[in-house]
């Protein structure tokens, strides 16, 4: 099977902030023989960013601003594709929504330039308070149940701890019942570590949640963990007790913990994952 033709172009505009594009995709599927036509159709909303707070060199967070007029909801750990105008065949870029559901119909992204892309540099260097982004509709299936009742562990490395911020600062706001949370978060060193502070303070605010940083460089003066992510969770779930795994981040982290996290007793079902490529 193999698709011949996708995105065909930006159509109808419904209401002076709000477009929907549809994506026409041709599906031929050889050993039928048949032609599949599958559309999607993805709504859009003019939404303004309304603060930047840059971490470093290398991470912006984006405040942005949906409409009042737009009913605008998600679950924790869902994301949205930035329709960017850029020149390239795919001008849409995901990113994970880094906030908890707000009542002002902002929300926020934290996003790390890659200086080899289309998309970052031009958020980067464009993009100011005040500017305008096409942002999709919420998407994703990333996300915890509605009752949680088996202990968690997230894995994530760099921004892939965006959903978990949401999920972690919902289930702190509207006070949601929970088992024990472990978050080992990886980066190279203590400058890159997203949201430290308040991810340290988090650990007195959510019964039973845990934060673990590991770094994977040489900080001389760092006293926590260091190396890589897997061996902490292999040591800490080697008892093989109950527990659900969100994995987020980049492919080969998630390809090699999913494949670790089997291989110590678990089932599939039990890893849900996000890759960022
Ligand atoms: C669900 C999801 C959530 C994400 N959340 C975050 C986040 O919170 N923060 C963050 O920093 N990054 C996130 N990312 C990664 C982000 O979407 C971009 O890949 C990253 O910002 C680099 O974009 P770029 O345009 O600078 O790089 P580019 O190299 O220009 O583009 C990278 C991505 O664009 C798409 N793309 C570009 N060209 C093609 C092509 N020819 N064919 C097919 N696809 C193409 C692919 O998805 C590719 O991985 C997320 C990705 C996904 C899938």
């Amino acid at each position: 099977m193999g698709v011949i033709a996708a995105k065909v172009t930006s159509l109808r505009v419904l209401k002076e902030k709000q477009f929907t594009r549809i994506h026409i995709g041709i599906v031929f599927d050889k050993l039928l023989m048949t032609i599949k036509i599958k559309v999607v159709t993805r709504k859009y909303y003019h939404c303004q960013v309304v603060n930047i707070i840059s971490e470093s060199d290398l991470v912006k967070r984006y405040i942005i601003k949906v409409p009042d007029e737009i009913p605008f909801s998600f679950n924790p750990g869902q994301f949205v594709m930035l329709d960017l105008p850029i020149d390239s065949k795919y001008t849409n870029r995901s990113y994970s929504i880094a906030s908890p559901p707000s009542d002002d119909n902002t929300f926020e992204l934290v996003i790390s330039i890659n200086p080899a892309g289309l998309g970052t540099p031009y958020l980067f260097h464009n993009i100011t308070v005040g500017s305008f982004l096409k942002v999709s509709e919420v998407l994703g299936k990333f996300h915890l149940p509605y009752v949680i009742d088996t202990e968690l562990c997230f894995i994530c490395t760099g921004t892939g701890i965006a959903p978990f911020r949401s999920m972690l600062l919902n289930i702190h706001d509207k006070n949601i019942p929970h088992k024990n949370i472990t978050m080992i978060f990886g980066n190279r060193f203590i400058k890159d570590i997203l949201y430290y502070s308040e991810m340290e303070a988090l650990q007195d605010k959510i019964q039973g949640f845990k934060f673990i940083p590991v770094l994977s460089r040489d900080n001389p003066e760092w006293q926590g963990r260091r190396g890589y992510v897997h061996p902490v969770y292999e040591e800490l779930f080697a008892d093989k007790r109950p527990a659900q795994f969100y994995l987020c981040g980049w492919a080969e982290m998630l390809h090699e913990a999913r494949r670790r996290i089997e291989a110590m007793g678990y089932e599939r079902m039990n890893i849900k994952f996000e890759i960022y490529d």
